[in-house]
């Protein structure tokens, strides 16, 4: 069983929930920063009993997912790989590259660089955006075995830098380290409690549900999963016997919300801050209007009446999983929100 790991992207959400699971069941962490002199005094003080330099439990490396320096000792010494760091911004960016040149290539550094120190388990965070996009508007229903396609309708530039990571990373690792135990875990949108004010986009929504940034909801839906599941399935993966999770895809999900639905949620769990949380949608016909002049409302267009309802059921057994309630992930994001001071008063 895998003792020490190396956990990428150890200032995210996911990644700092992972390696929270990690060394609390006695694990030697390493994790990858883009940059140590920004981020290893924050690690370092979420973690103060993992030691104070890379003698401790927690190792920091610095490691960019498009440069091959720092990955060779980042891996050095690990047993397993969780690949977790991957650019997921708010906006769209200019050019699709900008996300799949990074998510592609950091997946790829990953694979490669564990099988050429030894590594034999690799867990590849992906996404529900490698599973659910790109499809008709008839099919509501997704699970492990479908596939974003690439070639049809117009993808985001989000959901094709997961799709193409998780692609070239599986068939990477089936043609050049066959023996290698590699899977994915394949999110919807993760909710659940912060732990500091770098605000990971899904949780962004919260916040802007409750803080008056959205007056009116766009007749639009997300897939709800807690960010304690999320990183609950990453560390079972990790420590799996080998056949219960070789070659997996592991979708998750609790449940699809529509946003008004996420909204009244919200208004309910948490009431003090119910008065700015939207109570209508917003038509169709105003998205659309405004999205020539508004970047966000651009985005949302396509989404418009779209069911992205994805099977989580498979993974919560084979992992050994009961997911928290999605109303349960929202209010806990939420009154996190508020104990960070992200969400005044
Ligand atoms: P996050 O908080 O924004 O974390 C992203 C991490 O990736 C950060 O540690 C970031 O480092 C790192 N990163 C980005 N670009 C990098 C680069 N070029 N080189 C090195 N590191 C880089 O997001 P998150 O929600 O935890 O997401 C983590 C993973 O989960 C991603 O792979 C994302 O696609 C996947 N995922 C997220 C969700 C969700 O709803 N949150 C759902 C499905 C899948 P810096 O701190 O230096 O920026």
């Amino acid at each position: 069983m895998a003792n020490t790991i190396l956990v990428t992207g150890g200032t995210g959400y996911i990644g700092g929930e992972v390696i929270d699971l990690l060394l609390g069941q006695g694990k030697t962490v390493h994790t990858t920063v883009r940059n140590i002199a920004k981020s290893e005094a924050r690690l370092r003080a979420r973690w103060p009993d993992a030691g104070a330099n890379n003698d401790g439990r927690l190792k920091v490396f610095q490691a960019d997912l498009e440069n091959d320096a720092g990955w060779e000792e980042a891996c050095a010494g690990c047993d397993a790989v969780a690949h977790i760091a991957s650019p997921f911004p708010l906006a769209v960016p200019k050019h699709e590259d900008e996300l799949i040149v990074p998510a592609r290539e950091g997946a790829l550094r990953a694979v490669k660089f564990a099988h050429a120190a030894g590594i034999k388990r690799v867990v590849l965070t992906s996404s529900a955006a490698a599973i659910a996009y790109g499809q008709p508007v008839e099919k509501t229903h997704f699970t492990k075995d479908d596939w974003t396609p690439l070639d049809g309708l117009p993808v985001a530039p989000y959901a094709k830098s997961k799709t193409v990571a998780e692609a070239e990373a599986r068939k990477w690792v089936a043609v050049n380290a066959p023996d290698m135990v590699f899977c994915s875990i394949n999110p919807v949108a993760v909710f659940g409690p912060i732990a500091g004010d770098d605000l990971s986009t899904s949780v962004e929504v919260v916040k802007k549900l409750l803080d008056g940034t959205i007056p009116l909801t766009p007749n639009m839906g997300v897939g709800v999963i807690d960010v304690r599941d999320v990183a609950a399935a990453h560390v079972a993966a990790l420590l799996a016997p080998d056949d219960t999770v070789r070659d997996g895809r592991f979708p998750m999900q609790q449940k699809y919300m529509w946003l008004r639905e996420m909204a009244a949620s919200l208004r309910e769990s948490v009431p003090e801050y119910a008065a700015k949380a939207p109570k209508r949608n917003m038509p169709d016909f105003l998205v659309k209007l405004l999205a020539p002049f508004v970047a966000e409302m651009n985005t949302l267009k396509s989404e418009l009446g779209k069911t992205r309802d994805v099977e989580g059921t498979h993974t919560a057994q084979t992992l050994g999983l009961t997911y928290i309630t999605a109303e349960q992930s929202l209010e806990d994001t939420a009154r996190s929100l508020v104990a960070h001071g992200v969400l005044k008063p």
